[in-house]
């Protein structure tokens, strides 16, 4: 059975990466068959078209439900199916926000089974990306569970057992990898400057994701993880922490996307939510170290992302709008450039070139939004988010009738 054609005649559209003016997008089966200039529509000065936003790093296995939990305690308390159940509440909230593409960045089969059928339009809902960790014990990813607990993540402590984990990983159908070049603010016992895996580790675990056609996104808070991401060739750096300025120029040529997760570490550090003294220490010394690097790196053209590390909790879903204006105000950024980090950038950032643009062939995942967020990036909140379009239907709100402003419709 294929898709009827759908159009949206007569509104101004921001095509994720310029203002293409007043213009009719169409789209069938999913893709967009066509974008052309056209007479405006009644609502052209109020409602405008962009492309749906791309979080490239989240966290999607928490409790979404309103009875208050221990954040720490809940993954390790709750089954598998019913934690999938969350993830689609989750990513329910990220899609009334405009949002219809999550990275989720330590996923496992609770988010592949999300992502399944969300793909099958089991329930309306935004794409997941799923990354599977390749990291060692006591490194950032094994420091979320208690060492006596024995249904841990798997970890990895050795070139061969790296390959042999990104082979499994490749196998249950991940996206991606998921590697940890230092330790992390989150984790428990560990310090953001641990040395996380060798260098022998993180070249296996990039060969073998590479040659199965996977990409790797490398946390790191350490300027010595900058250098082994830089040496080895990860597809992304997430947090960013240790980007110095002898960083700058080879990141910014290459073009290497950093996700900078602003909201989240100062959240943590400014203990606007319930956290241990020790993560708000870390996030603490993160924040301190962390904008001045980040003005000069944006300044000389890094590429930076959005990726909020969103996870429900300290972050919640629908979070997206305030972390993109924390970037516009640190990076000095229009509020096109901002756009541009949420949409085709974003979109490049996880290898899926289709999404996060309005043009002839491109995955039809589009938002109608109250105002022009390309002009001014306070339009978009969770209030402007008319409709929200995924994989060409409509998962949020509802497509507004256009009428042209001149004669009847034909
Ligand atoms: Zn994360």
């Amino acid at each position: 059975m294929s898709d009827p054609a759908r159009t949206l005649a007569g509104l101004p559209v921001w095509d994720g990466t310029a203002a293409r003016g007043v213009a009719t997008v169409t789209w069938s089966a999913g893709r967009i068959d066509d974008v052309t200039a056209s007479e405006a529509s009644v609502l052209a000065d109020e409602y405008s078209v962009i492309p749906g936003l791309i979080d490239t790093h989240v966290h999607l296995d928490s409790s979404a439900g309103s009875a208050p939990t221990d954040w720490a305690t809940w993954p390790i308390i709750t089954p598998a199916a019913e934690k999938s159940l969350h993830v689609v509440a989750h990513a329910a909230a990220a899609a009334r926000a405009g949002v219809t593409t999550l990275r989720d960045l330590a996923g496992s089969e609770v988010q592949l089974a999300a992502a399944r059928g969300l793909d099958d339009r089991l329930v309306p809902g935004p794409r997941l990306r799923v990354y599977g960790t390749v990291g060692m014990t006591a490194g950032h990813g094994d420091l979320f569970t208690p060492p006596h607990y024995p249904h841990r993540a798997p970890t990895a402590d050795s070139p061969d057992e790296c390959r042999k984990l990104v082979r499994q990983w490749a196998r249950q159908g991940v996206h991606g990898i998921k590697i940890h070049l230092s330790g992390g603010v989150l984790s428990m016992g560990d310090g953001v400057g641990w040395r996380n895996q060798t260098d022998a580790e993180i070249a296996t675990t990039i060969d073998e994701a590479h040659a199965l056609g996977m990409l790797v996104a490398a946390h790191t808070h350490s300027v010595e993880g900058v250098d082994r991401a830089l040496a080895h060739g990860v597809d992304s750096i997430e947090h960013g922490t240790g980007i110095l300025e002898r960083h700058w120029a080879e990141l910014a040529e290459r073009r290497i996307p950093v996700a900078p997760t602003l909201l989240i570490n100062d959240r943590i550090a400014a203990r606007e939510i319930p956290v241990t003294d020790e993560a708000a220490d870390k996030a603490k010394g993160v924040v301190a170290e962390r904008d001045e690097r980040f003005v000069g790196a944006a300044r000389a053209g890094v590429r930076f992302v959005l990726g909020t590390d969103a996870n429900g909790v300290m972050v919640r879903f629908g979070d997206q709008h305030e972390e993109l204006r924390h970037m516009q105000a640190l990076f000095g950024w229009t509020a096109e450039q901002a756009m541009i980090a949420a949409t085709s950038d974003a979109a490049d950032a996880i290898g899926m070139p289709s999404l996060g643009r309005i043009a002839r062939g491109a995955e039809a995942d589009l938002v109608v939004v109250k105002g022009r967020p390309w002009e001014r990036l306070e339009d978009l909140t969770s209030d402007s988010i008319v409709a929200v379009v995924s994989r060409g239907e409509t998962i949020f709100g509802a497509l507004p009738e256009l009428t042209p402003t001149q004669g009847a419709s034909k």
